[in-house]
This record gives C-alpha cells, sequence and structure tokens, in this order.
C-alpha cells in the first residue's frame, strides 16, 4: 500500500534519477499537525482590477504574517519565499483586467515555498455583462492551469465569493496545510451570515457528528478529525464490523451504532438512537462491485445504488423530515471522481456517485432555507486505503501518478476537507462538490 517510488524519489539519488529520466517528481506534502498547524512563511496580498472585499481582517486571522511585497531574497528559486499568495481579482471585469492577473502573479509565482498555495479570489459570475462573466470565467482556466504546472506540492485554487467574512472557515483551510491535496478547485462562497465558532481549534465542540462507514478507511479518519474538532462521534458501520466500530469510537470517545444503512427504516433508527438529534451527517459508507456493463447482473449493479446513493436519499430525507438534524446542521456526502469522468468497469459506481453530486446541488438550496442545514459533498481522487490497495500494480501507478501533485491522497486528507463542510463558520459555503484529488487528469 506505501507509495515506495514517493519515498524513493524523496532520497538524493532518487530525486536525480527520476530527474534525469523525466519521470513525475512528486513532493512530500506539508500535511496538518498539532505541532506545525500552519504555513511556513508570509502570506503575500495582490489585487487585479478594483475589488471592494473587506479582506484585511480575514487574512490577519489566518495566522500567517500579511506581507504587500515579496520579502528581499524570496523570490529567488529555492529560496524559502511567501508561504502563500493571494491575489484578490474580484474586481477583475474585462479582458484589460486580466492583463493585471498576469502583472500581479508573473513576477512572485517562483517565491511561493514548496507545498505553499496560490489562492485566487474571484467575484461571482454576472449573468448581465458578457465581458464580465468571461473575465471571471477566464480565472478557472487559469488557476486549473497554473496548478499544473506549479509543481513542488503547491496548490492554486479559485474562491468565487462576495462576501469576505462569511468566506473566513473556506480562506482558512485552503490557506492551511489541512488542504494539501485540494488543488485545481473552483469553491463558490454565497453571503450568508457568518457564525464563528466560540474556538477555531475546537469549532464542533458541544455537536454531534455522524460518520456512516465509520469503522475503517476514510470514515475512520474522518471521525478522528471530527473528533479532534471536538464533535462527539456516532460510529455507524454494518453489524459485521461492529468490533472495528468500537475500536474507533472508544479510541475517540464517541459511540458504536452498528446499522446496515440499506435497512429501509435507517434514518428511524438513527434518529431513535439519538433523541438529542445531530448536527453532523457524514455519508462516506460506500462499495465497488466493478465490472464492464456487458458482464454485470443485476445482483452487481442493485447493491452499488443501495449502498452509495438510494440510502443516502433515504437517511437524508428522513433525518431532514423529522427534525432530527438539528438547525445549523452539516451533511457532507462522498461522490467520487469515477462519478464525474466515468470510470471503465464501475457504470454502476459512477452512476451512483453522480448521483449523489445530484442530490447535492439539487437539496442544497432547498435544506438551507427549510432546516437551516446546509449539504455538500467531497469528492475524492485517488487515496491510499484497502480499497485502492487492491487494485492491480499498473493502474494503481497510474491512478497515484495521474494528478498535479503526482502522488496519492492520504484518508486524512478526505477528513480534513469533510471537518472544513461541517464547520460551523461554512455555513456559506452550499451545493458545492469538492474535489480533494491532487487535481486529477480525469473528469473537469
Ligand atoms: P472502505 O471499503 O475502506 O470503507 C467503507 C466502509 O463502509 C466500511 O467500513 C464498510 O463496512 C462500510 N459500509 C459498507 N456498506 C455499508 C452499509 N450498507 N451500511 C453501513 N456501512 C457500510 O472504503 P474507503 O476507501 O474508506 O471509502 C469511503 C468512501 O469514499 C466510499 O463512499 C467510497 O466510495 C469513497 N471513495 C473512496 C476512494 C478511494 O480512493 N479510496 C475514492 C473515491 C471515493
Amino acid at each position: 500500500m506505501a507509495d515506495r517510488y514517493l519515498s524513493f524519489t524523496g532520497t538524493g539519488p532518487g530525486r536525480f534519477l527520476s530527474r534525469r529520466l523525466g519521470l513525475p517528481q512528486p513532493a512530500a506534502l506539508r500535511r496538518w499537525s498539532p505541532e506545525r498547524p500552519s504555513l511556513d512563511g508570509p502570506l503575500l496580498r495582490v489585487t487585479a482590477g478594483k475589488s471592494g472585499l473587506d479582506l484585511a481582517p480575514v487574512l490577519a486571522r489566518t495566522g500567517l504574517e500579511v506581507v504587500e511585497a515579496v520579502p528581499a531574497g524570496g523570490a529567488a528559486a529555492g529560496a524559502a519565499g511567501v508561504a502563500a499568495v493571494v491575489l484578490d481579482a474580484s474586481g477583475v471585469r474585462d479582458v484589460n483586467g486580466l492583463g493585471e492577473v498576469h502583472a500581479a502573479l508573473h513576477p512572485v509565482v517562483r517565491s511561493v515555498a514548496a507545498s505553499g498555495r496560490v489562492l485566487v479570489l474571484g467575484a461571482p459570475l454576472d449573468a448581465g455583462d458578457h465581458h464580465q462573466a468571461a473575465a471571471q470565467q477566464a480565472l478557472e482556466g487559469f488557476a486549473r492551469s497554473l496548478g499544473k504546472e506549479i509543481g513542488r506540492g503547491r496548490t492554486v485554487n479559485l474562491v468565487r465569493l462576495a462576501d469576505a467574512s462569511a468566506a473566513e472557515s473556506t480562506l482558512r483551510f485552503l490557506l492551511s496545510p489541512r488542504s494539501a491535496y485540494v488543488s485545481g478547485q473552483v469553491i463558490q462562497v454565497g453571503a450568508d451570515a457568518p457564525t464563528a465558532p466560540g474556538d477555531w481549534d475546537r469549532p464542533l465542540a458541544g455537536r454531534t457528528a455522524l460518520v456512516t462507514g465509520g469503522a475503517r478507511g476514510i470514515g475512520e479518519a474522518v471521525a478522528e478529525t471530527l473528533a479532534r474538532d471536538g464533535a462527539h462521534v456516532v460510529v455507524l458501520d454494518v453489524p459485521a464490523a461492529e468490533a472495528d466500530a468500537r475500536r474507533v469510537a472508544e479510541r475517540l470517545g464517541g459511540t458504536a451504532l452498528p446499522l446496515d444503512i440499506t435497512a429501509a427504516d435507517a434514518g428511524e433508527r438513527i434518529a431513535a438512537a439519538l433523541p438529542d438529534g445531530l448536527d453532523v451527517l457524514i455519508h462516506n459508507a460506500g462499495i465497488t462491485r466493478d465490472r464492464r456493463l456487458v458482464n454485470m447482473p443485476a445482483e452487481r449493479w442493485s447493491p452499488v445504488l443501495e449502498v452509495n446513493l438510494a440510502s443516502v436519499l433515504r437517511t437524508t430525507d428522513a433525518l431532514l423530515a423529522s427534525g432530527a438534524l438539528r438547525h445549523g446542521g452539516r451533511i457532507v456526502a462522498t461522490a467520487s471522481i469515477a462519478g464525474l469522468a466515468g470510470n471503465a468497469g464501475q457504470t454502476n459506481y459512477g452512476a451512483s456517485k453522480a448521483g449523489v453530486a445530484g442530490m447535492v446541488r439539487a437539496l442544497a438550496p432547498r435544506a438551507l432555507a427549510e432546516h437551516g442545514v446546509t449539504v455538500n459533498a467531497v469528492a475524492p481522487g485517488f487515496i491510499e486505503t484497502k480499497m485502492t490497495a487492491a487494485v492491480p500494480l499498473f493502474i494503481r501507478e497510474a491512478g497515484r501518478r495521474m494528478n498535479s501533485l503526482a502522488q496519492g491522497g492520504l484518508p486524512v486528507d478526505v477528513a480534513e476537507t469533510t471537518a472544513w463542510l461541517a464547520h460551523p463558520a461554512s455555513g456559506a459555503v452550499n451545493g458545492q462538490v469538492v474535489r480533494v484529488c491532487g487535481q486529477s487528469l480525469l473528469g473537469a
């Protein structure tokens, strides 16, 4: 399961050889740890166009020193440089403004440190002004292209926002080591009044989070990360995995809930097990039954649609209708890049995961208006788990390398993204499908 190529290219001879042979050069990504919770170095703020965003107070709270110019020596290749560049391009309204994007980033992009961040801020597209819409849409192609060429574990993302304070949890996430494997994403943040948590280090304190399929893999990492953020976690998994679910729950001070999520009354049983209600619902349980459509009997089709999609719809409906999911609640469902790009041998899985994205986009505005609950999805790419360890070697190697960061993600990368979407201050992030894929080459 270990990525031996990544370890090899981390050594002197490995680096030399892979460079000489023109092979991928994955960088060791800097992830969050309690000892090193922030990126190392200052945050450079630059602007293109005439912006109306009040960014200063929010950027000041990222914990990074905000500078207006690259510190002396920081522009040289190999120098430590800046940890992040934030380009406020929300005021770009035409092609001339795009020239300012180039002028702002061209001289400084070299000075972004390894595992650093380029964050482009854009405005919502103005349907009544096709010049503004063209220029703002251009930022997507720009950010995604820069993400593919920047290398050294650096990421590039675009956030479209109308109000800086509503985007605080999003900016903090993208400007931290927690978003190490999120690149090439376009995230829309609305203008809802933000709810700042009492404590940014334990934003989920006093909240209950249920994670389906939490006994192992990505679900276990999600449970761990939500517990770190202060939540009481309920680890739901099939009765056959009860021992593992209990082990995880005990370690995290949570509760195990043995239940097959495909049960027709799963929503009612969850509500009965949590009489005080819940705040965060993570639909993580998922299965694969791969085979090409010509060879796929209904017995391999139905369980995948049942676990990955039908049960997600059913339990969501039941927990919203009964009010068990409290006002201010969060739903995070799990899609997959296989659902966005399609994957040979996975017509069942691809259909189920695309269905999850469809549910999220349609339900989000209604769930927020009627229940005060946001609905988003994470779409993992190649993540190092038992599921992907079982993939044949050649396909596994291709999956690992075919992304801008030239490596697979870790379960914790999906977990950190989930925790940002589950954050009490993320109320303005709704209906988003965020890929955690190192900017995979697959899919739009
Ligand atoms: P995994 O197989 O390691 O874990 C899935 C968990 O879900 C298991 O504990 C399993 O017992 C549980 N589960 C399955 N059916 C269930 C049911 N009917 N009721 C309750 N629990 C059930 O998988 P993983 O790799 O950790 O994946 C987690 C999620 O992420 C899945 O939805 C998967 O489709 C998605 N995903 C994973 C990858 C990846 O690279 N690993 C990529 C894209 C998407």
